[in-house]
Order: C-alpha cells, then structure tokens, then sequence
C-alpha cells in the first residue's frame, strides 16, 4: 500500500510545484512587465558586483511610442552607496526610469550603466539579480506569508526569514497572527494593508540583499503610523546600497543625498533638501505646498456627506 501511495504523493508535490510555478510566472510577468523585445544581446556578459556600485543615466532619451517622447536627455550619476530621490509631477517620467534600469525596454539613445558598464551589454538575469525593488504595489502569492517573503531567496531558513520580518518591522505583526508565518495570504488568504504588503516587499529585498535597490513610493496615503514604519525600515536596508527613490512625499525624502525634480521628462532642478529649498525655485513650490496640505485639519469622511 505504501508503495502505491508514495507515487501519488510524489505527483502531488510534483503538481503544487508545477501550479506554484505557472503562478509565478503569471504573477511575474504582470509584476515585471516584461516586453518579449528585449533581448539579451549575444555576446552579452554576466554583471558582477562584489560591492555598492555606482548607476549612471548617461543623456538617457525613451519613448514608449515613437511619436510620444517620455525622457529627454535625463543625466544623473547615483555614487556607490548613497541615496538618489526623483520627484515630479505625475506623468513626469520617474517610474520609467526604474523600468529602465530594470531593461524592461530599451533606452532609445544614451546609456545607463552600472559601474560603467552599459547594461544593454550584460544579461537580464545577472542585471535583476543585482536590484532590489520595493514596488508602489506588491503583488502577493496566494501562499502563506513564509512563502511570500522567502520567495526572494527559496533556500532561506526560518530564522533568516524571521530576521528579515523584523528588520522590515513587520515580524510582530506576522507573529501575533493564529497561525503566525504560515498565514495564508493574497486573493484567497488575510488581505495586507498597503502599508503591510510593502513591509513583506521590504522583507524580501532584505533577504536578497542586492547592491542596488529601487523603492516606489506608494501613491495611496499610508497612515502615519505605517509610514513611519515603511520609512525607518527603509533607512536601515538603503544603508551602504546604492539606491533610487520615486518619491510622491517630499518629506520622506528630505535625507536624499541628491534630489532630481522631473518635469515632462527633464530634470529641471538637481540638488540636496536645503540646496534646494535655498534655490527657491520648483521644489521649494512643492515643499511649501505640500507643507500647507499636511497643516490643513483633515475633516472625518462623513462630515462631508449632506444631510
Ligand atoms: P506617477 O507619479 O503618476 O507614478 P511618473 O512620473 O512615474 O508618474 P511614468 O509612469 O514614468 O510617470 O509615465 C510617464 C509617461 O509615460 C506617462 O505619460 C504615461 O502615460 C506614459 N506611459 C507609462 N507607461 C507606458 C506604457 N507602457 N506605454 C505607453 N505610455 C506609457
């Protein structure tokens, strides 16, 4: 009897895997919006980086259609280890910087490089492996939490996956839950808040550790609370990775080591917070309005609703 039903057990491990993998696939593809026309070009390279190294937008132009010209000339150097922020207006082209240093699409003239090498020149695979990204929404697999994090790195342990959950800040809220890290969760499991889903984001960029980090802020409001928390978790992992925030708040970025302002696909304005603001120019419109927005008494939804 045994022998009959080790097979059937084998098949059903073997078919969760082959369903966990399609997906994945099906997941990964909406999530990297990958474009079939990006190629890997024949003699191209393996990208090795030992350390933090330094990404380059060399006169970076793109369009998405030839007639709609999205980056114009965009020109900027992150040095190894240190934290640039984009800010703009929406529509102004930041999330497609990250899609191109992802290679999601071709640059149409200009280069970026990592540690000046053209990554047009090296394969996809060595290129993602080397960033991490927080994405603005994280898609999560219908798996329990443990998976959901581990995802990133399959062969962690326990512990490491734990450790990662608290350096995300993120652990105590997993394990105050009935079935602690194999919660299932996703469409068909616990739904996470915005705030929460970006934390388990977190937790797997910890887990890769990769020299290069991309975070997208979300758009929605997070509370305050879940802000904060996001924003200290974010401190922590950024240290000594070269890092590229889109940023939708001003104030979470006011430690930038350099801030580009995006506007219709330019970089108009380039600078640190307080050079900025002595600039007294887009940004320092942005600062202040934003500085308004965050006095003004917020009333309760319901007080707007008529009698
Ligand atoms: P937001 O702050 O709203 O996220 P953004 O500055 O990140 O905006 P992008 O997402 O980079 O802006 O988009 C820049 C422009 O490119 C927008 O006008 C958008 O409509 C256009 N765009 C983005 N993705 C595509 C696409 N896949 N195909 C065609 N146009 C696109």
């Amino acid at each position: 009897m045994l022998q009959l039903f080790m097979p059937l057990g084998f098949l059903g491990v073997v078919y969760r895997q082959i369903k966990h993998t399609l997906v994945d696939m099906g997941q990964m593809f909406d999530l990297l919006e990958r474009t079939p026309e990006v190629r890997d070009a024949p003699d191209a390279g393996e990208l090795r980086l030992a350390h933090a190294p330094e990404v380059r937008f060399d006169r970076v132009s793109f369009a998405y259609q030839p007639e709609r010209p999205i980056l114009r000339e965009v020109d900027f150097a992150i040095a190894p280890g240190t934290k640039v922020a984009v800010v703009g207006p929406s529509g102004a082209g930041k999330s497609t910087l990250a899609r191109l240093l992802f290679r999601f699409y071709e640059v149409g003239s200009g280069a970026i490089r990592v540690d000046g090498r053209d990554i047009a020149g090296v394969t996809q695979e060595s290129l993602r492996r080397a960033i991490g990204i927080v994405p603005q929404d994280t898609v999560l697999f219908n798996d329990t939490i443990f998976y959901n994090i581990a995802y990133a790195r399959p062969e962690a342990s326990r512990e490491e996956v734990e450790q990662a959950a608290r350096l995300a800040h993120i652990h105590d809220f997993i394990a105050g839950l009935p079935q602690g890290y194999d919660t299932l969760v996703g469409e068909r499991g616990l739904k996470l808040s915005g705030g929460e889903k970006q934390r388990v984001a977190i937790a797997r960029v910890i887990l890769k550790n990769p020299p290069i980090l991309v975070f997208d802020e979300a758009t929605s409001s997070l509370d305050s609370r879940s802000e904060k928390a996001i924003q200290t978790s974010l401190a922590e992992v950024a240290e000594n990775h070269t890092t590229l925030v889109i940023a939708h708040r001003l104030s979470t970025i006011v430690d930038a080591d350099t801030i580009l302002v995006m506007d219709q696909g330019r970089v108009v304005e380039r600078g640190t917070h307080a050079g900025l603001l002595a600039a007294d120019g887009i940004y320092a419109r942005l600062w202040a309005l934003q500085q308004a927005e965050s006095r003004e008494p917020r009333l309760p939804p319901t007080a707007a609703v008529p009698e």
